[in-house]
Formats: C-alpha cells, structure tokens, sequence
C-alpha cells in the first residue's frame, strides 16, 4: 500500500501487520548533460513501487525525500545542494517520527552516494529509539547484478541512465553525451575534497551511450527482487 492514500482508519488496521516501510531518498542533482536532474530520486522511488507492488499488504510505500547532500556536484547547474548537517537532522527526525507513528521496520531506498554518510548517521540515531533500519544503496550494493546487466557504469552512467530511460525515455538526451567519458571514479571509499570540478568532468562518468530502457527494465526488475530477498531476511514475515 501507499501511506498517501490510507485513510487513519485504514492506515491503523494495516499497522498491526507490521508492514516494511519503504523510504526512497534522493537528491536533485547535475546528471551529465544527458540524463534529468531527478535521476536520483526517480530510480529509487520507481524501485519503491515495484517492490510494493509485488507485495501490497507487506509494504507500505513512503512519500519520498527528494532533496539530499550534494556537495560534490554542487558546481553544477541544477543541483540543489542540502547542508549535511540539517539533512541528517530532517532524515533522521523522519525516521523516529515513523518509529512513533507504529513504523519501526524501515528500508530506505537511496537513490545518490552523497547523501551515504549522513544516513549512516541518521539510521544510528533512530535505532537508538527503537528502529530497525536497512539502507539499501542500489548502486553499490548491486554492483555485481548490475555489471551483469550492462556496461559502464557511474555517475550519469549507463546503469543511471537506463534505468531513467526504463521508467521515461522523453527525460534522456544522449545526443547530448560525448562519444568518450571519463570512467567511473576506482576509489569511491574516500573523499577526494580537493577539486571537485575536475573530479567529474561535465558532471558525468560510466558510459552513459550505453544506456537503453530493455537493460534499464532489467536493472529496476532485479533491484527490486533483490529488496524483497533482503526485507525477507532483515523482517521475516
Ligand atoms: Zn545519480
């Protein structure tokens, strides 16, 4: 189900049966010159719908949080870039605010590596009062899957961008991609804070001409199986 469209009355039966809460968070951010502003928002939210759709009664889709930390990409035109600080506050006073309205089991769905460390942060808190969270980074946390699926994947990449392409192709514009872009960045663990504009040369790595909704619709499909097996094992029903 989808908590926007439950009634109080509704929303409480549907409470007792300890449904998974899907949280999509993202951030509004320059995805090379190709791909939409909203990449990393639109990819986590599309997941959060087809893993509620394959199962209504066990999870209850979220209303998203569409605005994270993007300090990164903040030379760009069209990021809108949050302080990691009031981020991690607004996250983490959601969470316990989900917590105190019967919502303790929660997956947040994050759609942009920037908003990584403020979550971390924000998940310990709200387990502090009691809940239990998962955040499930798509990008990373499916490498393997993904490599399977397609080639050159990054920042805007092919991965990004075909799953983009997947839920709107009107939103991509690879005409607008060079033929070659940078690979994707080898040391992703560390912050490399010294030039940032040159770390992501037009705001984009990967391969993004790669890119087609087919690979996209099969990057979304085992994103969301791979949700499912892991709300099977973190909250056995
Ligand atoms: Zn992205």
């Amino acid at each position: 189900m989808r908590i926007s469209e439950l009634t109080s009355r509704a929303f409480s039966s549907l409470r007792e049966a300890s449904p998974v809460a899907l949280l999509p968070i993202g951030t509004v951010e320059a995805h090379g010159m190709h791909a939409p502003l909203g990449t990393d928002i639109v990819i986590p939210v599309e997941i959060g719908r087809r893993v509620e759709r394959a199962d209504p009664k066990r999870f209850l889709l979220l209303p998203e949080i569409p605005y994270g930390h993007s300090w990164d990409l903040a030379p760009f035109a069209g990021t809108v870039d949050i302080p990691a600080r009031p981020f991690l506050r607004y996250v983490s006073a959601v969470a316990v605010a989900l917590v105190r309205a019967g919502l303790p089991r929660q997956i947040w769905l994050n759609g942009h590596g920037g908003n990584n460390g403020a979550l971390t942060l924000a998940a310990e808190e709200a387990a502090e009062v009691g809940a239990a969270v998962v955040i499930v980074h798509w990008w990373m946390d499916f490498r393997r899957e993904i490599d399977a699926i397609i080639e050159g994947a990054g920042h805007a990449g092919a991965d990004e961008t075909a799953a983009v392409m997947a839920i709107d192709p009107n939103w991509v514009h690879l005409e607008d991609t060079p033929d070659q872009t940078p690979p994707r960045l080898a040391r992703l663990t560390y912050k490399e804070l010294a030039g940032r504009e040159s770390r992501f040369p037009g705001a984009v790595n990967g391969q993004p001409r790669h890119a087609t909704p087919e690979k996209g619709e099969a990057l979304l499909d085992m994103c969301a199986r791979r949700v499912q097996e892991i709300a099977a094992e973190s909250f056995p029903a």
